[in-house]
């Protein structure tokens, strides 16, 4: 399968890559391709010019600043998985990046496009919901920041709007005694998530709940946060017998996705079984 014809930039800044989307409305940037290219080559996407994001070496990076942990948009799935950083002070999302396709897609796949792709069936969106993150976003007149909350609006559809660029993934670096994790059941022909749950929890010296975000990916058109299991555990002494009740109301109000592999009840079932082993595997 060969794409229809397109032109192709470089740009080496962030500037000349926005200049490039605002003389070309139809224009699409590329990072590392894994979801673009396949797009192209089934002919579903067809922008008469890439921009292709690579050469912008400011783009890639891991770094603490602060209260924050900041994340180059062009910083690969492998990066992220191997950074010391992530591993200490985000399990959730370095399990979340080395559970994503095979090493040559780690290499090559950035979080920035995995974000900005959206696809429902992803792992990160998350891991960054559940971690109560933000992007940073560049556009042709101005830059603004966008909550993990408000980024996902719809099937591979996002808040971005046309000559945005994801230029950093900003995350607040919880209090040291919180445990996070995320479980995902992997499609077996595909590899993506049939579901993913991402837990991020902190529990008091009395083992009473003190914070737990919980949120679900395959579940539904695009990632979702499990508000009515985090109420149900507010306060609550967490064991094993308080996660698994609360866990029957993780698809509350949810409209639940459907395949030929998974329809909606066997999908609910998952929700409940991944919610539960994450949160038990952050408890720990
Ligand atoms: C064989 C295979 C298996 C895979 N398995 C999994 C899996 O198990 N789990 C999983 O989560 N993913 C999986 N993926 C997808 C992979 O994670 C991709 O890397 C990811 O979805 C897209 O990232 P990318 O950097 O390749 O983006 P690209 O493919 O380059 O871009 C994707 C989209 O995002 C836009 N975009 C890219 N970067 C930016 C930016 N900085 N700002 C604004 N828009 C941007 C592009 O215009 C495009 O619309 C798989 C892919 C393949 C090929």
């Amino acid at each position: 399968m060969i794409p229809a014809a397109f032109d192709y930039a470089v740009p080496a800044t962030v500037e000349e890559a926005l200049k490039l989307l605002r003389k070309n409305p139809e224009a699409k940037v590329m990072a590392g391709g894994q979801s673009l290219l396949s797009l192209m080559k089934l002919r579903l996407a067809t922008p008469p010019l890439i921009v292709d994001l690579r050469r912008i070496r400011d783009l890639s990076y891991i770094r603490e600043d602060g209260s924050r942990v900041l994340i180059g948009a062009m910083t690969t799935h492998a990066e992220i998985e191997r950074s010391p950083i992530i591993r200490r002070r985000f399990p959730v999302l370095a399990q979340a990046a080395e559970a994503i396709g095979d090493l040559q897609v780690r290499n090559m796949g950035t979080i920035g496009g995995s974000l900005a792709h959206a696809d429902p069936a992803a792992d990160y969106p998350a891991a960054f919901l559940a971690m109560e993150g933000a992007v940073q976003v560049q556009g042709p007149r101005k830059a603004r920041t966008i909550l993990a909350e408000d980024f996902f609006t719809g099937l591979y559809t996002t808040a971005l709007n046309s000559g945005e660029i994801i230029t950093e993934i900003q995350i607040p670096i919880p209090p040291a005694v919180t445990g996070s994790a995320y479980r995902k059941m992997k499609h077996p022909a595909s590899g993506f998530a049939v579901v993913g749950a991402a837990a991020v929890l902190r529990v008091g010296p009395d083992g009473r709940e003190q914070r737990l975000r919980l949120a679900f990916t395959g579940a539904a058109a695009h990632a979702i946060r499990a508000t009515a299991v985090e109420m149900a555990l507010r306060g609550k002494a967490i064991t094993e017998q308080a996660i698994a009740e609360a866990m029957q109301h993780a698809t509350d109000g949810v409209e639940m996705l459907e395949d030929l592999f998974a329809d909606r009840e066997y999908r609910a079932q998952l929700v409940r079984v991944y919610g539960k082993r994450a949160v038990m595997a952050a408890l720990q």
